[in-house]
């Protein structure tokens, strides 16, 4: 991923792609101007890479020449564009070929159109490295196009985002990162009160595991039976149900600005597995952020916890404390993993759910 002013954007089209685009260009018009002496007129900026690759392909002879327009102002078309045209070559009853890197509304090339025809040209050609079909809709006929391309904003190979990023050889689109917190700690730290509250300041999802498996346990389903064989002696769920299960409730949100994961991962395969699954959706873990909590507190709340919330994992101490081991022995050591990436941030997970709230939030800003 890059990062052009405020913006993110991800590779799209490699430069062997782009050339690829470029090639089937060329050959259209060489098959039907090679002999034509024709008038490439590129129109600045954006389309100074696919002229120059464009002509270096073309067969015949040829005159080159640049117009200057703009009509984009950020990601924006503004709907009015503005022509300077200050042209040495004089069009009268010359093969025009307007060459455009990309063509989108259209409103570029038909004022252009427009305008180069009082000219009186023998013939007026539009040719464009690529176009989006979705948002073209005028009458005016795009002669020549390298590829079509999906309605998104792209950056490289001449086109910008406020003038930067056209010297990238490949193309790039917009994307938003996504803001994917894995909220740690052992049981009782306060993870699914604080995750609630965060979720809602930041626009993003809340998933804990162990409430996905107590909803099937009180559903009956097929995973709740065998979670809850797990869960009632306070082991951990096998792996592969859970990551399984995990991927599924990821797969529900396809467009969340990102996930707060709350009980997950809790052993070694389940981190690299939602290293995974993030990666096959071109994002990551921003960071592991960790409630940092003493153990008899730990056994104090859970006991206090259990005389209201029905969870039976909470009303017996052997259980508790046999959840706390089993938290040491097996997920702790995530600690390391993320720590190895830069990726840990301690918080202090004593004192009010306030100023908790508060110790988190400095974090999540960060991220
Ligand atoms: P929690 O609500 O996070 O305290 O989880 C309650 C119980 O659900 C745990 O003690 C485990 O038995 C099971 N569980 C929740 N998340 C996981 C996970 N990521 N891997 C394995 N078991 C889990």
């Amino acid at each position: 991923m890059i990062q052009l002013h405020d913006l993110y954007f991800k590779p799209f089209l490699s430069f062997h792609e782009i050339d690829s685009a470029v090639e089937n260009l060329a050959y259209q018009i060489n098959r039907d101007l090679k002999d034509k002496t024709p008038v490439f007129l590129g129109i600045l900026n954006g389309s100074y890479m696919v002229l120059a690759d464009l002509t270096r392909k073309f067969k015949g002879d040829c005159e080159i020449g640049f117009l200057r327009t703009s009509s984009y102002s950020g990601t924006a078309s503004t709907g009015e564009i503005r022509l300077d045209m200050e042209l040495d070559i004089d069009l009268t009853d010359r093969v025009v070929v307007i060459v455009e890197d990309i063509v989108d509304s259209g409103l570029t090339v038909e004022a252009l159109s427009r305008k180069l025809k009082i000219h009186n040209p023998a013939a007026l050609y539009i040719a464009t490295l690529f176009l989006k079909p979705e948002v073209y809709n005028r009458d005016l006929k795009i002669d020549y196009v390298g590829q079509n391309i999906e309605n998104k904003f792209v950056v490289g190979y001449g086109m910008d985002y406020n003038n930067l990023g056209r010297n990238l050889p490949e193309l790039y689109v917009q994307t938003k990162p996504m803001k994917n917190i894995v909220l740690f700690g052992p049981p009782g730290a306060g993870k699914g009160t604080q995750a609630e509250r965060l979720k809602e300041k930041y626009g993003l999802v809340h998933i804990s595991t162990g409430d996905v498996f107590r909803y099937n346990i009180k559903n009956a389903t097929e995973l709740g039976t065998l979670a809850k064989s797990f869960m009632d002696k306070g082991n951990l769920v096998p792996d592969e149900v859970t990551i399984k299960m995990l991927n599924a409730e990821v797969e529900k949100h396809p467009n969340a600005a990102g996930f707060i994961f709350d009980g997950f991962p809790r052993t070694d395969a389940q981190a690299k597995a939602l290293d995974e699954l993030l990666e096959s959706k071109d994002t990551q873990v921003s960071g592991m952020v960790a409630l940092e909590v003493d153990d008899e507190i730990l056994v104090q709340r859970l006991l206090e916890r259990g005389k209201s919330s029905g969870r039976p994992d909470d009303a017996n101490e052997t259980v508790i404390r046999d959840r706390i081991k089993v938290y040491y022995k097996q997920t702790a050591p995530l600690k390391n993993y993320y720590q190895a990436q830069d990726k840990y941030y301690g918080v202090d997970g004593e004192g009010s759910i306030d100023e908790i709230t508060d110790r988190l939030s400095a974090e999540f800003d960060k991220l």
